[in-house]
């Protein structure tokens, strides 16, 4: 480590954390996944940058794994919730944020007729399974392969904690091939109730796979066919990709939308969406929580949407993520390295040829974090509005260091 990146108090606050936490800081957070150079904390956010506890400071390009679109502290976002925080946030009953903000989702995100709030994207799956039960009376559920749809027992990729049961009914099936679609809506006979798929191929640790319009259109066929709900798992790209959720522009609407992560710009937030054919099963339910009528996030959500238009951020995203990637291929190419670069421009990711332990990514983006840009070696990336060109050039020079570094230690291709 160079003496400019110190972690010095890092350390310190993972020692006490190991203490008092099972492994410390636990889940996708934990940065011991992410080995030597990358802080465990974060202490201050502002724009697109992040610090550590030691005062490093970084261009972000994980944007809190996704859930910051504008920008930290987007001033209209920050005024929206200092404005709903003085009047109520959690209470005996939801403000009227919550109603203003299912009527803005209903008009914006052409296959929803209703909105249903929560808190985290495992939420907003597991009701999108409960509705479609719920809503068919029926039991299977078709999966992608090694898809993540949450850490609830039926879907989190760990089986410690699990049992059997939690799984009995879900059928597996290969992203984008038709062939595997149809043998598992083959195996779930007159019993299935669902399909849940993301809008692309977004594994972690394997390039991202954009998704195949005629595979999403067999796929949309056959829940007509089998009257089976088609949820879309939205958590991870909704509002990045599309105003009207990730698959508007290949024009398959899903019957029902899971959707967290960037929708309140970094507010805790969840939501179902779904159409009416689903409307009836969605009231049957029971689902709650004590802090999912909150209504700061709702209220941030309202001023995040309103500005994804009016700023338009889309195109802001998807110039930053252009540029990163023209940069990323002339300096891969310059040290003699052969990159894979995939996924939409608002979230991209880099693997190196033949890294199948993903070393030469654990270097590279060891030594891009050292030199001031946080990007992830395994995990897609995410672009924000508030890349500035110039805030992309500063974390070329850091991804410059990275290359290098593989290049000396693992020899150019
Ligand atoms: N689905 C997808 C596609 C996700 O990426 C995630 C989170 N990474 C989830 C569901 C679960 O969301 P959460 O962690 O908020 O429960």
């Amino acid at each position: 480590m160079t003496e400019l990146h110190n972690l010095t108090e890092d350390h310190a606050a993972r020692r006490r954390a190991a203490k008092v936490m099972p492994n410390g800081v636990y889940g996708h957070q934990s940065a011991i996944s992410l080995l030597e150079g990358f802080p465990q904390f974060i202490q201050r956010t502002e724009g697109c940058r992040v610090w550590d506890l030691d005062g490093n400071e970084y261009v972000d390009f994980l944007c809190g794994y996704g859930i910051v679109l504008l920008g930290y502290h987007h001033p209209l976002v920050d005024a929206a919730i200092e404005h709903q925080m003085r009047l109520a946030d959690c209470s005996n009953g939801p403000g009227l944020v919550m109603v203003e903000l299912a009527e803005l989702l209903v008009e914006t995100v052409d296959h929803a007729d209703w909105a249903i709030f929560a808190k985290n994207g495992t939420d907003a799956t597991t009701t999108c399974v409960t509705i479609a039960r719920s809503g068919t009376g029926r039991r299977k559920v078709l999966v992608a392969e090694g898809a993540y749809h949450g850490s609830a027992p039926w879907c989190t990729p760990r089986m410690n904690g699990v049992v059997d049961e939690d799984r009995a009914h879900l059928i597996k099936f290969r992203y984008n091939d038709t062939a595997s679609f149809h043998a598992a809506v083959e195996a779930a006979g007159t019993d299935m109730a669902a399909v849940i798929v993301s809008p692309f191929r977004h594994d972690a640790r394997h390039d991202q796979e954009l998704v195949d319009p005629d595979f999403a259109r067999a796929v949309r066929r056959a829940c007509d066919d089998k009257d089976a709900a088609l949820i879309l798992d939205d958590v991870r790209c909704g509002f990045r990709i599309a105003h009207g959720g990730s698959w508007e522009p290949i024009g398959v609407k899903p019957d029902l939308s899971a959707w967290s992560k960037a929708i309140a710009n970094g507010q805790p937030l969840a939501a179902v969406l779904g159409n009416e054919r689903f409307r009836e099963g969605a009231t049957k339910i029971f689902v709650t929580g004590s802090f999912w009528f909150s209504a700061v996030p709702m209220a941030a959500a309202i001023a995040t949407i309103h500005a994804l238009r009016d700023e338009g951020a889309l195109q802001k995203i998807i110039a930053a993520g252009d540029r990163l990637r023209t940069g990323l291929a002339a300096q891969a190419s310059s040290y003699g390295l052969t990159i894979n670069q995939t996924g939409p421009s608002q979230m991209p990711l880099l693997t190196f040829a033949g890294d199948v332990d993903l070393m030469r990514a654990d270097l590279w983006a060891r030594t891009t974090a050292m030199n001031g840009a946080y990007l992830h070696p395994w995990h897609n990336w995410f672009m924000m509005a508030a890349h500035t060109a110039d805030d992309v050039d500063r974390a070329l020079l850091a991804t410059d260091a990275g290359f290098a570094a593989v290049r000396d230690k693992f020899g150019a291709d």
